[in-house]
């Protein structure tokens, strides 16, 4: 079977030149007389994947030296807790910004070990749109502002550096951290406007299994809560992000991810895709005459992840199903809006959009 355009969230489409070095090398690697995932990590093999695999992250995110980047299992909710626990002193306030559900998610992760304080919400009219600044209430003594950059769900996003995008405020000299998991790579950032990032891999990056923090290297010398040194941060970097067996395989294959955005232009050419992607999509949607409907602010529509619903939610079922059959996969919406969703990564081509695009016409001729 030829492979479909996949619109899935995460796990979502990788580009299929990894796929196939992937493959190639599955079986054996390069000499080692054995598979990847089959070696040590700390072997002079893996060991040089690890190394490559940051030095091309840091080229591709134009990462400061004044950073640490580590590689991490347990996903981006798992961080979602270790942030307060390395870097909150006990019940000390932390202030969450919440404009979807992933922000929700990580209060819950963040709840036991800090005074939450819900500094900004669009809960109350559906998460689409993002709290005007003047309404958010931050707290001068915060640990940390957490802000979600991109949500996955409900499809609003910060575009922090995009010129005439939507960009986070100052928060001053409280940190900003930021969940960047469904939009980092895809164009670039300052990095140094945040104290911390997080992402899973599994949009952008790669694989699901492993994600990425990287945080200012002086924020590790604040003494948070009592943990355990598996939930370290200073205790992992210091080990290189092996203090136990990492996952290696998803390891490299994020390094195959990286590297092919890198060669492909990086973040600023994928800044050029992603825009053109998401204004063929968006174009789709608004010009159906409101068969097709996405109720997100115009100013904050997310780039990477758009959710929509069809005006008669009884066609959900006949329209995935025929979007199957035209190889047209993964746009299934998630359970807490329903309707669909196109997730449109770095690795989804324009030609996937386009495909899409002319799905729906089609589909709505027939069924509107
Ligand atoms: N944050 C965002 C923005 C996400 O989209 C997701 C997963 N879809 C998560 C956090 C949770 O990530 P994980 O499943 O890797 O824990």
């Amino acid at each position: 079977m030829a492979r479909a355009f996949n619109f899935s969230p995460g796990p979502s489409t990788l580009p299929e030149q990894v796929l196939r070095q992937a493959r190639d090398t599955m079986l054996e690697y390069g000499g080692a007389g054995a598979s990847i995932v089959e070696i040590s990590h700390r072997g002079p093999e893996f060991l040089e994947i690890a190394e490559r695999a940051e030095a091309d992250l840091r080229a591709l995110l134009s990462i400061p030296d004044d950073y640490a980047v580590l590689f991490v299992a347990g996903g981006a909710t798992t961080q979602q807790a270790l942030l307060p626990l390395n870097f909150a002193a006990p019940g000390q306030r932390a202030d969450y910004v919440l404009t979807g559900h992933w922000g929700q998610v990580a209060t819950r992760q963040a709840r036991p070990y800090v005074d939450l304080n819900i500094a900004a919400s669009s809960e109350a009219d559906g998460y689409r749109g993002i709290p005007p600044f003047e309404e958010w209430r931050l707290s001068e003594d915060a640990a940390y502002v957490h802000v979600t950059a991109s949500e996955t769900i409900h499809g609003v996003e910060f575009r922090p550096s995009a010129p005439g995008g939507h960009p986070f405020p100052d928060t001053g000299d409280v940190p900003l951290f930021a969940d960047f998991s469904s939009s980092i790579a895809s164009e670039p950032i300052d990095v140094s406007r945040y104290r911390a990032i997080y992402a899973g891999a599994q949009k952008n990056l790669g694989p699901v299994g492993i994600g990425v923090v990287i945080v200012r290297r002086d924020l590790l010398a604040r003494a948070g809560q009592p943990r355990a040194d598996i939930f370290d941060y200073r205790l992992q970097l210091e080990a290189g992000s092996m203090l136990n067996t990492p996952p290696t395989w998803n390891w490299y294959v994020a390094g195959l991810t990286f590297r092919w955005m890198l060669d492909e232009g990086g973040v600023e050419a994928f800044a050029r895709r992603n825009e053109a992607k998401a204004r063929a999509l968006y174009a789709a949607i608004d010009g159906s005459g409101g068969f097709y409907r996405n109720g997100v602010d115009p100013a904050v529509r997310s780039r990477m992840n758009v959710p929509f619903q069809l005006h008669d939610p009884a066609l959900d079922g006949r329209f995935l199903e025929e979007a199957g059959a035209a190889g047209l996969i993964g746009l299934k919406g998630h359970r807490v809006l329903g309707g669909m969703r196109a997730s449109i990564y770095n690795a989804m081509p324009l030609e996937g959009v386009q495909a899409l695009a002319a799905f729906m016409a089609d589909f709505q001729r027939r069924h509107g």
